[in-house]
């Protein structure tokens, strides 16, 4: 096969074969197809798109250029859960536990922040000792001990995607809807899974602002699931607003503990719930939303979420004291307020800017070497609907370095937006499954 006839055939409009595509990503991965070539080839994909076999081909060729995980052995039903990102996002954290406490065994991949957004693995990193690298032994080892285990890819996972996924990034091919769903959905086939829910955010905030784009992407992952026989159900919620108040590493994870002892924001714990309640009907555990709510809830009650997480903390060499003690977490000592230059209703809280600026104080990385700073970030003091007076704080922002405070001050310019009445948008907007 010749690449340079496959990128010219894609360019023109024509369509690629399953033996075609298997041998570009085949060959990409071997490094016989040039980093260039792929680009160019991502180009015409990004431009001409994909047709739904062709899509299956490629997702399914990315899947098998590495290992595909096999928990068979496992009794429990493997489900996982999937966001395609967005800001103050943690519901991962809350939800792995309270879900695997019912008996769901759960493989969770996740990934690092991304430009605004932030990451799972780094909020977890910001729990002293917590190891989010496990060689592919550990991973087994924690899921079977726990039935949930919460790290990054290992290097032999769909290494055609990290290859990919980090050209696109400077190829100006990241937001194509077949590129994005066979990069996720390829991941997610290869963790071994019964089920798959994805919540798919959409909003200035998200990847995807439009819904109707975002509905296009979370239709087309349900049919890659559907077609590798994964039973895979798609939220669509909002992400025009941070996602609970704390936007930041450990501040996220102090939030997501709040959560797991019955507290927290209340539509943190109404997506976490709704993501949940899918997982458990996805399961089999379950056959009722009322009864997977219920029993959703008795695993706070009971404080059974809580006392699992402690114990995967521990598993994967973190501190589980934190749990009890959540000072034992980075938290930076300055602070600065933003407040209401008049009264009314918050109208907007900007997710988006909001991301941007707690990226600016340190808690996202600008380029790929960056650290992160698990102790700065934001906290929402008022969320979008509420009554506030001028002068009230809207938003604390916690540093340590002035001149980020300036930067991200700067970038926070408009993102709260006070006014004489607000229009409530839905949180969930609509559930996509697939067509019978
Ligand atoms: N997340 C991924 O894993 N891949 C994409 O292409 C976009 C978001």
């Amino acid at each position: 096969m010749n690449v340079v006839d496959l990128i010219e055939r894609k360019r023109d409009g024509g369509v690629l074969s399953d033996d075609e595509i298997a041998w570009l990503i085949r060959s990409y991965t071997a490094e016989v197809v040039t980093d260039y070539q792929m680009a160019a080839m991502a180009m015409a994909v990004f431009i001409r798109g994909l047709d739904p076999n062709e899509l299956a081909a490629w997702t399914s060729a990315m899947m098998h250029s590495g290992e595909v995980l096999d928990f068979s052995h496992i009794d429990a039903p493997k489900v996982d859960k999937h966001s395609t990102g967005g800001v103050g996002d943690k519901v991962s954290i809350p939800l792995v536990p309270m879900v695997a406490a019912c008996g769901v065994a759960i493989p969770m991949i996740s990934g690092r922040g991304l430009g605004h957004t932030g990451g799972t693995l780094d909020k977890l990193e910001s729990i002293p000792g917590f190891r989010t690298q496990l060689t592919p032994p550990e991973f087994a080892a924690v899921l079977e001990r726990h039935g949930l285990v919460l790290a990054g890819q290992s290097e032999t996972l769909v290494p055609a995607d990290r290859k990919l996924y980090a050209l696109r990034d400077v190829s100006g091919t990241v937001p194509s809807i077949p590129l994005i769903s066979s990069s996720i959905m390829s991941k997610k086939l290869a963790e071994g899974l019964d089920a798959l829910v994805l919540d798919v955010k959409v909003g200035v905030g998200a990847f995807m602002q439009g819904l109707s784009d975002a509905r296009i992407l979370a239709e087309t992952m349900v049919e890659i699931g559907t077609r590798h026989g994964v039973a895979t159900v798609a939220y669509l919620t909002a992400m025009g607003a941070p996602l609970g108040r704390e936007v930041g590493n450990a501040s996220e994870i102090r939030e997501s503990l709040d959560v797991l002892r019955g507290g927290g924001p209340t539509d943190l714990v109404e997506v976490t719930t709704t993501l949940g309640v899918e997982m458990l009907l996805a399961a089999g555990v379950s056959d009722d939303g009322a009864d997977a709510r219920h029993q959703l809830q008795r695993t706070i009650d009971s404080g059974r979420a809580l006392e699992l997480f402690a114990e995967v903390i521990e598993a994967q060499g973190g501190d589980p004291r934190v749990v009890e003690d959540d000072s034992l977490m980075a938290k930076a000592d300055r602070s600065h307020t933003v407040t209401a230059d008049r009264s009314g209703y918050l109208a907007a809280a900007h997710a988006r800017k909001i991301g941007v600026a707690a990226m600016r104080l340190g808690a996202g990385r600008e380029r790929k070497e960056d650290t992160i700073d698990p102790g700065v970030g934001i906290t929402l003091d008022s969320k979008p609907g509420d009554r506030v007076a001028e002068g009230d704080p809207l938003a604390t922002l916690r540093y340590r370095h002035p001149a980020r405070l300036q930067e991200a001050l700067r970038v926070l310019n408009g993102a709260f937006v006070v006014a004489d009445e607000v229009s409530t948008e839905p949180l969930i907007i609509d559930r996509v499954a697939a067509s019978a």
